[in-house]
């Protein structure tokens, strides 16, 4: 007994000591993904359910040449504080691009960014991204952020003076992970959001039948407090049609694009997904 419980005991470690190994590695690479151009962004299309055509692009970062997905990277870098580089480096690589399109003479579709909640912590962030927006020449209305509920836990009266900097700087703001959370419901009274997006976890089983009037409801309620809907993680096309029929806004998923690098955007950017 003494015997299996000390195995039991090392067992333990060793996962703790792999765990906080690979944790300082991907800090390493963190850290030198910032000092030397390290990372990229990839665009997956956002939908419009009814004309079936690109209505903008979710930027979701990459590091470059690394199979580490951002659900294992992001929360270390929330944790090391790495986040707010990273989180205005995004910011950037998003407005440039908006150029780049500018510049070529395609019609601009917006991007949106993921804004982790340590970011509240970048003091300068409103005056980051509006100089990056001067600098470049690019409307507000070309950035959309995506936050999630996490962003109000703590400091809410502060948060939605931020928000409100945000929208009054013309950038729209989704909530993002919508279903996933508590109160969520309620929040959509008062957050200052443009629109939600419903969870892929939802996404995925609402076509069955006790879920369905939960779906068109969330929309619906959505609609009369004046926000857009789009729904995330869209595999299938009954979905698709369930969802349309629902009167969600736009649909987000493998079933239309995975994200893809832009050179990519390139040959997606007309195409019409209802064709
Ligand atoms: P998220 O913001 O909820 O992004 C959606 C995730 O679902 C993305 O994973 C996307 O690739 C994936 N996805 C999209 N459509 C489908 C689908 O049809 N099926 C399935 N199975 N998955 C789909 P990804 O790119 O691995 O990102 C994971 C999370 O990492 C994001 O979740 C977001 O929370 C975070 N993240 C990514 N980029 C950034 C960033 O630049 N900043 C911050 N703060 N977080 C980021
Ligand atoms: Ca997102
Ligand atoms: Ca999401
Ligand atoms: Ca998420």
């Amino acid at each position: 007994v003494k015997y299996a419980g000390k195995n039991n005991y090392m067992f333990f470690n060793k996962e703790m000591t792999e765990k906080l190994k690979e944790q300082i590695q991907i800090e390493r690479i963190l850290r030198d993904a910032i000092k030397e151009e390290g990372f990229n962004l990839l665009y997956q299309p956002q939908v419009c359910t009814y004309t079936g055509k690109i209505v903008g692009f979710e930027a979701l970062l990459r590091i470059k040449n690394k199979r580490i997905s951002p659900g294992l990277f992001i929360p270390i870098a929330e944790d090391n504080g790495m986040i707010i580089e990273i989180g205005r480096w995004v910011t950037k690589e998003a407005i440039n691009q908006i150029r780049t399109w500018k510049k070529i003479g395609v019609p601009i579709k917006p991007i949106a960014i993921n804004f982790s909640a340590k970011q509240l912590n970048d003091s300068n962030y409103i005056a980051f991204l509006k100089d990056q927006l001067k600098e470049n020449n690019v409307e507000a209305k070309h950035i959309e952020i995506e936050i999630t509920e996490s962003i109000f836990l703590d400091k809410k009266e502060e948060t939605i003076v931020f928000l409100n900097q945000l929208k009054n700087l013309g950038i729209k703001i989704a909530l993002d992970d919508f279903g996933t959370g508590y109160s969520s419901l309620s929040y959509l009274t008062f957050l200052p959001v443009d629109k939600i997006k419903l969870d892929k976890s939802l996404c995925d089983k609402f076509l069955e039948l006790e879920h369905i009037s939960v779906m068109d409801n969330i929309i619906s309620l959505a609609h009369s407090l004046k926000l857009e809907v789009l729904a995330e993680g869209i595999e299938n096309i009954e979905q698709f049609k369930r969802l349309k029929l629902g009167g969600c806004n736009y649909v987000q998923g493998y079933l239309f694009s995975k994200p893809v690098e832009v050179m990519e955007v390139a040959k997606i950017y007309n195409d019409n997904f209802l064709e």
